[in-house]
């Protein structure tokens, strides 16, 4: 088999935009992936097109070691978020190929079967006025769909640090949350690397009370002592990786023991290799992953064939029944929770398990829409 082809396809939504990257083969086969780049799309789109030539195209899909050594090291620069997400496009795709030539599941490639439910946790509810009563009322519905586990930052477009009315309003969203859902379901907190060492340390003893199953990003995320503060301060798993993009990126987080949930993105991290190898390290650690997905329905489902392969796998991030829900339509095969538990079941179809329905794509064309954390509101994803 050989790659003859590739197709590039973005749909917008207000706040993000999905790069889905289709492989053409001289067997008729397309193998599909996606990436969510944070505010990079056209860099992304230029990646794509002037790497695809060198080490894509006329490759052989099962050949993903050399693709990835060609696109990491042949090429001489340093692995990054744009080289690396755009590798993660073509790996990702290479393995759907793989499973269908092969007429298996992306997992059963990769380890084979170790979770057959995998847990969700849902993101992207709280698209709202940050008032306690309202965004208590929204969670309640997102456990009423079925799901264990919510995230939730709490903290507007805070920066670096907060006013002692800016930590109390935060604070008293928390427990309106808690509250409302109860003491079993699980609650993230999202920090977004918002605040300073002291700042977050102040604010994760607060939130002690609320049992909180981790504290995200809660400094800037490129050096692990600065989160010794927080570290000192609390009990309170912390949980960081989405913006690593290689191993040294993540390296020093979990040599200083700074981080206790691994968060690295399978679509900015090189795909489904670099990942089994970042979980084989982390297990070394103890360390569970749970990988950052802010992907539409084809990311998603990459994500979960490397849960169900993964020992250490913890619980999968999902956007997709609350924020763009219309995003399940873009493919034949959207992965969907199970309401009975809130988890994902293993996906039985050959390769990743789905296709893209390109009439639905053209119906969301580019928007320019990315995420403004900085920006008052933009918890509502209006872009
Ligand atoms: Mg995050």
């Amino acid at each position: 088999m050989k790659i003859t082809s590739q197709r590039i396809t973005v749909v917008g939504t207000p706040w993000r935009e999905l790069v889905f990257l289709e492989l053409m083969t001289d067997t008729g086969l397309t193998g599909t992936s996606e990436v969510r780049m944070v505010s990079r799309t056209e860099p992304l789109i230029a990646c794509l097109e002037e790497t695809a030539p060198r080490h894509v195209i006329g490759t052989d899909p099962f050949d993903v070691e050399r693709l990835s050594w060609n696109i990491q090291r042949a090429e001489y620069d340093r692995p990054g978020e744009i080289s690396q997400s755009a590798l993660a496009c073509f790996e990702v795709a290479c393995w759907d190929l793989m499973g269908q030539s092969l007429g298996v599941p992306v997992w059963k490639l990769l380890g084979g079967k170790f979770h057959a439910r995998v847990p969700a946790y849902a993101n992207g509810w709280y698209q709202a006025e940050r008032r306690p009563e309202i965004i208590a009322g929204l969670a309640k519905k997102v456990v009423e769909k079925g799901y264990r586990a919510l995230k939730l930052d709490p903290f507007g477009h805070a920066a670096a640090e907060l006013s002692a009315a800016e930590r109390r309003h935060a604070i008293s969203i928390v427990a309106a949350v808690r509250e409302a859902v109860g003491q079993d379901i699980q609650l993230m907190l999202e920090m977004h690397g918002r605040f300073t060492p002291s700042t977050a340390a102040g604010v994760a003893k607060l939130l002690e009370p609320f049992d909180p199953e981790w504290l995200e990003e809660p400094t800037p995320p490129e050096n692990p002592l600065a989160y010794r503060s927080v570290r000192n301060a609390t009990h309170l798993p912390i949980a960081t990786g989405e913006r690593a993009h290689a191993m040294e990126d993540i390296r020093g987080f979990i040599e200083t023991g700074m981080v206790d949930i691994v968060q690295v993105d399978l679509t900015h991290f090189g795909g489904f290799l670099a990942m089994k190898r970042l979980a084989g390290w982390a297990d070394a650690y103890s360390l569970p992953m749970a990988p950052h997905n802010v992907c539409g329905p084809v990311g998603t489902m990459a994500n979960l064939h490397f849960a169900v392969c993964t020992p250490n796998y913890k619980v999968l991030e999902h956007f997709n029944d609350f924020a763009d829900s219309w995003t399940h339509d873009l493919v034949d095969h959207s992965p969907r929770i199970d309401p009975a538990d809130g988890c994902f079941v293993a996906p039985e179809r050959p390769g990743l398990g789905l296709h893209l329905n390109h009439d639905v794509c053209a119906q969301h064309p580019r928007t320019g829409g990315r995420i403004k954390l900085f920006d008052k509101g933009w918890e509502q994803r209006q872009g």
